[in-house]
């Protein structure tokens, strides 16, 4: 019983663990961003970066090398 309980816990933490790889950070915020939801994206020497809210959006555009 307890051995299942580990091996259900593990098989959650190892599919939290695909989908953190598969969502972005903003990068001046540093908070999680989901790249198919987000309307704030800027291309950056040809790699995109995607933030949380114009705010930070616009902070970037103002100061790029800050924040990569
Ligand atoms: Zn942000």
């Amino acid at each position: 019983m307890l051995c299942c309980l580990v091996h259900l816990i593990h098989m959650l933490n190892h599919k939290s663990h695909e989908k953190m790889e598969k969502d972005v950070k903003d990068p001046v915020c540093n908070m999680q961003v989901d790249e198919e939801i987000t309307k704030y994206k800027i291309e950056y020497k040809g790699k995109m970066y995607y933030f949380c809210s114009s705010t930070c959006e616009s902070e970037f555009k103002k100061n790029p090398s800050k924040y990569i």
